[in-house]
C-alpha cells in the first residue's frame, strides 16, 4: 500500500514530538488535549482512559487518547507519579487568526522533580531535584533544588555523607553527569523509588553563562563559587534543566548556598531507614516514624523544616543548647504556645506561594494569601514577644516590618477573588484612585441595569422576569410564555425579540444595548487596569521576596521549635544534657514511638549508662521479643533527639555529641533487591568497622544470625574484638545477639560489660519484663518461648535433649555429618545421666502451686510416657 503523507497537523506533531523523543506529548487541540502512538497507548493505561484509533493520513490508523484540557490538571500529576515525564504542547496563536495550522509550541514539561501543581506535591515534604558528578579526587559533587519553594544549594563531599545527605533529602529526580558511574546504594534507592534518571554533559562555560544569567552576576566570586568549578558546573547543569522544563521566570531561586556537611551528624541510609526518622519500614504504617510522633507543627512549611532537623542532627553543642532553650522557654509557657498556634494558623504556605510567583503563576489569591500571611507573622511576632531566649532576637527582628508589606498587599484585594487575572473582579474599592474612576464612570449604567429586573417585574406585573447575561448576545430580558399569559398583559412596544427557546422568549431594548456598551467598554478598560495593578502587586511581591522568604524561614523554625514544646509536653519529655566528649547516660528512658502508638501499653523505662572510661560495650541478650531491638532504638532516637535540639523520652539524659550513629538492624527492605540476609548484614557491618569512629554511637543487632552457628559466632565474636579493641574505633557499643557464648567473652573485656533482658517464669509462663539488668541471660529460654508460642511438648522436649547435647559436644546444627551422629545417640542411646538431668531440669521447672491437681496428674503421667523407657 502507498505510503500516505502526514495530514499537516500531524506533521506538526511528529516534529514537536521528535524534538521531546523522551516526553509524553499532551499535544492541545481546542478544548482537548490528545495523545497519539505508543504516548497514547503508554497513556492509556496509567490514566484508564480509552485507547480508539484515527486515520490521520500516514499509513495505517493512528492510536490515539484524549481528555478535556481541564482534566489535565488530575492526569499529569498521575503521569508523573508513574516516573514520566509530560511536555504540555499549547496552541501558541488564537486559532481565529491562524493561517492554516495553529501555532503550536512546549509551554512546559514536567517531571518529578520539577513538578509545582498540588497534585504532584506533598505540602508536608519537600521536592528536591539533585544532580551529581563523581571528582577526580572520588568525592561527590552535588547541587540540589526544590523548584517549588526556591531552595537551590551545592556541596562537594565524601561518597559517604553524600549517601547520607541523599537518603535524608530523598530526592525525587536526579541528573547525573554522563561519565559518572551511581553508586550502588544510591542505585538501589533509585530502583526501588522508581526515580527519574536524566544525564547531562559536563559543560562549564554553558554552567557559567546559565549561573550568570540567572543571578545576574558577571563572575563566580558573585556567587560565592570562586574555585569550586565541579559545584559550577552540577549546579549550572540543574539550572539549565530546570529552565528548559519550566521555560518560564524562576525569580524565587534567588541564592545558591554552599552546603555544608559536616555540621551534621551523618547517617547513613540504612540508618536513616532502619530508624524510620521519616519514612516507615513498612509504608502503610506511616504512624511509626519519629517525624509523625514530633509532627504538632501548624504550617506545612513547619512540617517541612521539621523533616530537615530531624534528618540534619547537630554536632555543634551552642547550636543545640540554642534550640533547647528556645524550646524549653515555650514548654514553660503554655500561654505563648496557645497564642503561637492561633496565629501560626493562619500563615499559609509562603515558601510555596513565592514559588508561585516566581515561575509567573501566581493569581490575585496567592498574593492576597501572601499578605494574609505576612500580616499573620506579624501576629507570630507578637506570641513571642514575651519570649527572653536569645535565639528568638533575630526572629522577632526579622517579623517586625511583615505587618505593613502584608496590608499593603492585602488591602488591594477584594474578599472573593477569581482564579484568573485578566477578567477583573480582584481590586477593592478605594485601592486605586484611576480605577475607582472608571468604575464610577460606568456605575449609574451598572446600577441601571442591575434594578432592571425589579423595575420591569413591577411594570409587567410577572414575577418570574429575569435579566441574565451571556456571552453570546450580552443582557436580556426573559419571560415566559406562560408568565406572560398569565398576566394578561403585552410586550412593551421597546422590546425587540432576540430569541424564542422552548418555554420562554428572550428580549433586548434599545436602552439596555446603550448602556450595555457603556458598561462593556468601561469594563474592558477596567480590567485591563487591573490586571496592571495585579501585575504591579506582582513585581512589589518579587520585588522584596528575599524578606518574604526570611520571614517564612523564620516562621517555619519557630512552627519547629512549638512543635517539639508540644510534643515534650504531650509525652513528658526532659530537655537532655548535651556536651562536647563521649558518654550516655540515660535514666528512665523509653521508646518515643511506640509510646506515642500505643498511649495505653506500659512501656517499662530503661537506663543506659556508658563512657569511654568506664563500659562503652554492651552485649545484651535475652530471648526474642525480650525488647532487645527495642532497647537498641530507643537510645539511637534519644541520641538523635538530642543533637536536633529536641526534649528526649526518659527522665533524665546527659548526652556526649555523636558524630555518626550506625545500625545494623533487619535487613527485609532489601531482601526484594536481590541480596541475602547474611549479604546485607555483611556490607553493613563492614561499613561500620570502616567508618566508626570514638564519639560514634554504634547499634548491632543479632549478628551473625544469617549464616550457621558457628560461622556467625566466629564473626560476632570478632566483631566484638575489634569493635571494643581498636582505640581508633571505640565507639559506645549496644551489641543484642543470641550467642551466649560470647558472654564470656565480654566478661573478660576491659570496657565490655553483659546486660539481659530481665524475663520471669510464672507457671508454665514466660513473662517479659522489658527491663534491662546486668549480668548474662540464662540461655534455654528460645525453647521456652517456642513452648509459649504452642509447640508441642513431645517437640519441646526432644528440643531440649538437643540442646543439651549440643551445648556438651559444640556441635553445629548446620554441619550434615554431626547431626548425624547425634541422631542415634539421643534417640537411642542416650546415656542415663543426661536423662536425669533432663528430668532434673523439668522438675526444677515445676511451680506446684499454680497446677491444679488435674494438671499435676497429667505432668506426672507425661514423664512416665517419655522417660519410663529408659
Ligand atoms: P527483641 O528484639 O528482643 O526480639 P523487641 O524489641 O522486638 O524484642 O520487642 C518485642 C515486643 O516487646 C515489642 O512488641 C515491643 O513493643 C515490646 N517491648 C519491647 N520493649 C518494651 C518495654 N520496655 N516495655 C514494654 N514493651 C516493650
Amino acid at each position: 500500500m502507498e505510503k500516505k503523507a502526514p495530514t499537516p497537523m500531524m506533521a506538526q506533531y511528529y516534529e514537536i514530538k521528535s524534538q521531546n523523543p523522551d516526553c509524553i506529548l499532551f499535544y492541545r487541540m481546542g478544548d482537548f488535549f490528545e495523545l497519539f502512538e505508543e504516548d497514547a497507548e503508554i497513556a492509556s493505561k496509567i490514566l484508564g482512559i480509552t485507547l480508539t484509533t484515527r486515520n490521520h493520513g500516514s499509513a495505517g490508523s493512528t492510536p490515539l487518547c484524549g481528555f478535556p484540557h481541564h482534566a489535565a490538571d488530575r492526569y499529569i500529576p498521575k503521569m508523573v507519579a508513574a516516573g514520566y515525564r509530560v511536555a504540555i504542547c499549547e496552541q501558541v496563536e488564537d486559532p481565529k487568526q491562524a493561517k492554516g495550522i495553529v501555532k503550536r509550541d512546549i509551554v512546559e514539561i514536567i517531571s518529578a522533580g520539577t513538578a509545582m501543581a498540588e497534585g504532584n506535591l506533598n505540602a508536608k515534604e519537600a521536592n528536591y531535584l539533585l544532580a551529581y558528578m563523581t571528582a577526580k579526587d572520588g568525592d561527590a559533587v552535588f547541587s540540589m533544588a526544590d523548584v517549588t519553594t526556591g531552595f537551590f544549594a551545592t556541596c562537594k563531599t565524601s561518597q559517604n555523607s553524600f549517601e547520607s545527605e541523599f537518603s535524608k533529602r530523598g530526592p525525587k529526580e536526579i541528573l547525573v553527569s554522563r561519565n559518572t558511574e551511581i553508586p550502588k546504594g544510591i542505585m538501589d534507592a533509585i530502583l526501588s523509588e522508581n526515580i527519574l534518571i536524566t544525564y547531562f554533559e559536563i559543560d562549564q562555560e554553558k554552567a557559567k553563562e546559565t549561573l550568570f544569567n540567572h543571578f545576574k552576576v558577571e563572575s563566580l566570586d558573585g556567587l560565592g563559587l570562586e574555585g569550586r568549578i565541579l559545584e559550577t558546573v552540577v549546579s549550572g547543569a540543574l539550572l539549565d534543566y530546570l529552565n528548559y522544563q519550566k521555560k518560564s521566570e524562576l525569580s524565587h531561586i534567588t541564592a545558591l548556598e554552599i552546603l555544608n556537611l559536616d555540621e551534621y551528624m551523618i547517617l547513613d541510609p540504612s540508618t536513616f531507614r532502619n530508624l524510620e526518622l521519616i519514612k516507615p519500614l513498612n509504608s502503610e504504617d506511616s504512624s511509626s516514624t519519629l517525624s509523625s510522633v514530633l509532627d504538632f507543627t501548624v504550617t506545612a512549611m513547619g512540617s517541612r523544616t521539621l523533616k530537615n532537623w530531624i534528618s540534619h542532627p547537630l554536632l555543634s553543642v551552642e547550636k543545640i543548647k540554642e534550640r533547647q532553650n528556645g524550646v524549653l522557654e515555650l514548654y514553660n509557657n503554655p500561654i505563648v504556645l496557645d497564642e503561637l498556634k492561633q496565629s501560626l494558623m493562619g500563615v499559609m504556605d509562603l515558601e510555596r506561594l513565592m514559588g508561585r510567583v516566581g515561575t509567573g503563576r501566581a493569581n490575585a489569591r496567592d498574593l492576597k494569601a501572601i499578605g494574609a500571611s505576612l500580616c499573620q507573622a506579624y501576629q507570630v511576632c507578637q506570641a513571642i514577644e514575651p519570649l527572653q531566649s536569645p535565639l528568638f532576637d533575630p526572629f522577632k527582628k526579622v517579623l517586625a516590618f511583615a505587618k505593613d508589606k502584608g496590608e499593603s498587599l492585602v488591602n488591594n484585594f477584594l474578599d472573593d477573588l477569581p482564579l484568573t487575572v485578566r477578567e477583573g473582579g480582584m481590586i477593592k474599592h478605594g485601592a486605586h484612585a484611576k480605577l475607582d474612576q472608571l468604575n464610577n464612570e460606568i456605575k449609574e449604567h451598572r446600577d441601571w441595569m442591575n434594578s432592571l429586573e425589579e423595575r420591569e417585574k413591577k411594570r409587567l406585573g410577572i414575577s418570574t422576569l429575569k435579566v441574565s447575561y451571556n456571552k453570546v448576545f450580552g443582557y436580556y430580558i426573559e419571560v415566559t410564555q406562560a408568565a406572560l399569559e398569565k398576566a394578561k398583559t403585552t410586550i412593551p412596544e421597546e422590546y425587540i425579540r432576540k430569541q424564542t427557546t422552548k418555554n420562554s422568549e428572550r428580549y433586548i431594548t434599545p436602552e439596555m444595548k446603550n448602556r450595555e456598551s457603556i458598561i462593556m467598554n468601561g469594563e474592558s478598560s477596567i480590567n485591563a487596569l487591573e490586571y496592571d495593578i495585579f501585575v504591579e502587586l506582582r513585581k512589589y511581591v518579587n520585588s522584596i521576596r528575599g524578606e518574604i522568604l526570611e520571614i517564612a524561614n523564620v516562621l517555619s523554625m519557630i512552627d519547629t521549635l512549638y512543635s517539639f514544646s508540644k510534643a515534650a509536653r504531650k509525652y513528658n519529655y526532659v530537655c537532655p544534657q548535651v556536651y562536647q566528649g563521649s558518654g550516655i547516660e540515660i535514666k528512665g528512658g523509653f521508646h518515643p514511638v511506640i509510646v506515642a502508638v500505643n498511649p495505653k501499653l506500659e512501656f517499662i523505662s530503661n537506663d543506659v549508662d556508658l563512657s569511654p572510661e568506664k563500659t562503652r560495650f554492651m552485649l545484651i541478650t535475652g530471648p526474642n521479643m525480650a525488647g532487645k531491638s527495642t532497647y537498641l532504638r530507643q537510645t539511637g532516637l534519644i541520641v538523635l533527639m538530642a543533637q536536633i535540639g529536641s526534649f528526649v523520652p526518659a527522665e533524665s539524659a546527659s548526652i556526649g555529641i555523636v558524630d555518626r550513629i550506625f545500625t545494623r538492624v533487619g535487613a527485609s527492605d532489601r531482601l526484594s533487591r536481590g541480596l541475602s540476609t547474611f549479604m546485607v548484614e555483611m556490607i553493613e557491618t563492614a561499613n561500620i568497622l570502616r567508618n566508626a569512629t570514638k564519639k560514634s554511637l554504634v547499634l548491632l543487632d543479632e549478628i551473625g544470625r544469617g549464616t550457621s552457628t558457628f560461622d556467625g559466632l566466629s564473626i560476632a565474636w570478632s566483631i566484638v574484638e575489634n569493635l571494643h579493641n581498636e582505640e581508633a574505633k571505640a565507639a559506645i557499643t549496644l551489641f543484642a545477639t543470641h550467642y551466649h557464648e560470647l558472654t564470656g567473652l565480654v566478661d573478660s573485656l576491659e570496657h565490655g560489660k553483659n546486660f539481659q533482658i530481665s524475663v520471669e517464669e510464672r507457671g508454665n509462663k514466660l513473662v517479659f519484663l522489658h527491663k534491662i539488668l546486668e549480668g548474662a541471660c540464662d540461655s534455654s529460654y528460645g525453647i521456652h518461648v517456642a513452648e509459649m508460642a504452642g509447640l508441642p511438648s513431645n517437640v519441646i522436649r526432644r528440643a531440649r535433649k538437643i540442646l543439651l547435647r549440643l551445648e556438651k559436644q559444640k556441635i553445629d546444627p548446620s554441619d550434615n555429618a554431626a547431626q548425624k551422629k547425634l541422631k542415634p545417640q539421643v534417640d537411642l542411646f542416650a546415656p542415663p545421666d543426661e536423662s536425669t538431668q533432663l528430668l532434673k531440669q523439668e522438675i526444677y521447672r515445676l511451680k506446684p502451686d499454680n497446677m491444679t491437681p488435674m494438671e499435676a496428674l497429667q505432668f506426672v503421667a507425661d514423664l512416665k510416657n517419655h522417660y519410663g523407657k529408659d
